[in-house]
C-alpha cells in the first residue's frame, strides 16, 4: 500500500486562503487504511477548516467547505462520480496520494487541485499506528536473492552488497532504532538455507529502469485497446 500522512492543518489553511468554496475529497483506498485520507479523515478536515474560518468570521452564505470521498482517486470511473461536486467548488483539497492529487488534476482541468497528505512511500502497516517503508518502487525488483528483504528501501544506505560495516547487534550504525537490513537478509537466508548465495556478489542495479529517463510506465501489450 501507499503509506501517506496528513500536512499540518495551518499549510492546508496556507494552500487555501483566497478560496471561498472548498471539496475535501478522501480516497477508499491505500489512505484509508493508513488512516490518512479516507472518509473519516476528510470529514474532520473539512470540520478543522470551518472552525478555522468560523474562529476568523469567514463563514457566510457564500462560503462553505463540503466533504465526499471516492473509492480510489487514482482512477477515472470514481472521479467521474464527484464531477459535479468539483464543479461547484473553487478549490479542491486532495486526501489521495499524489497519484490522486495528479489524477484529479488532468481530470478537472481548470480546476485548482492541492495536496492536502504528503505521500511517503510504499509499506504497510507494522502495528497499530506504525507503518513501515518496505519497497522503494526500484523497478528492477532483487528481492529473490535478498531473502524477500529489500535491501534498497530498507537498508540506510541501499546497498547491494552489505553489510556497510557499521551494523553493531543487528542494528543499522544510522540508528539503533533501525534494524540492519542486511542482518535481516543474513538471518533470513541462513535460515532459508541459501547463506551460500548471499558470497555471490549482486551486480550493480540496472538504473534505468528507475527514474532514467523520465516517469516510468507498466504497457500490457495483451490488455491494449
Ligand atoms: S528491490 Fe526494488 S522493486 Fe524490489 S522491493 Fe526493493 S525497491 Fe521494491
Ligand atoms: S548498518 Fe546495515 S542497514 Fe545500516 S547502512 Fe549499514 S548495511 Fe545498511
Amino acid at each position: 500500500m501507499i503509506v501517506a500522512e496528513q500536512k499540518p492543518v495551518a499549510e492546508i489553511l496556507r494552500m487555501i486562503e483566497g478560496y471561498r468554496k472548498i471539496l475535501v475529497v478522501g480516497c477508499g483506498t491505500c489512505v484509508t487504511v493508513c488512516m490518512a485520507g479516507g472518509e473519516k479523515e476528510a470529514g474532520i478536515l473539512a470540520s478543522l477548516i470551518r472552525m478555522a474560518w468560523a474562529r476568523e468570521g469567514r463563514l457566510g452564505p457564500l462560503i462553505d467547505v463540503s466533504e465526499t470521498t471516492v473509492e480510489r482517486q487514482c482512477e477515472w470511473e470514481f472521479l467521474q462520480e464527484i464531477s459535479e461536486k468539483v464543479a461547484a467548488s473553487d478549490a479542491v483539497l486532495s486526501m489521495g496520494c499524489g497519484a490522486g492529487v495528479q489524477a484529479m488534476a488532468r481530470m478537472f482541468e481548470g480546476k485548482v487541485i492541492l495536496p492536502a497528505l504528503n505521500t511517503k512511500f510504499i509499506g504497510m502497516p507494522e502495528r497499530q499506528g506504525l507503518w513501515t517503508e518496505l519497497c522503494a518502487g526500484c523497478g528492477d525488483c532483487v528481492l529473490d536473492r535478498t531473502g524477500g528483504i529489500c535491501p534498497i528501501a530498507r537498508c540506510s544506505k541501499s546497498l547491494l552488497n552489505g553489510p556497510c560495516g557499521g551494523s553493531q547487534n543487528g542494528k543499522c550504525e544510522v540508528s539503533k532504532d533501525i534494524d540492519c537490513a542486511w542482518q535481516l537478509i543474513f538471518d533470513r537466508m541462513k535460515s532459508l538455507g541459501r547463506l551460500e548465495a548471499l558470497g555471490a556478489m549482486l551486480p550493480p542495479k540496472d538504473w534505468s529502469k528507475n527514474r532514467d529517463g523520465g516517469p516510468r510506465k507498466v504497457v500490457r501489450e495483451d490488455m491494449l485497446l
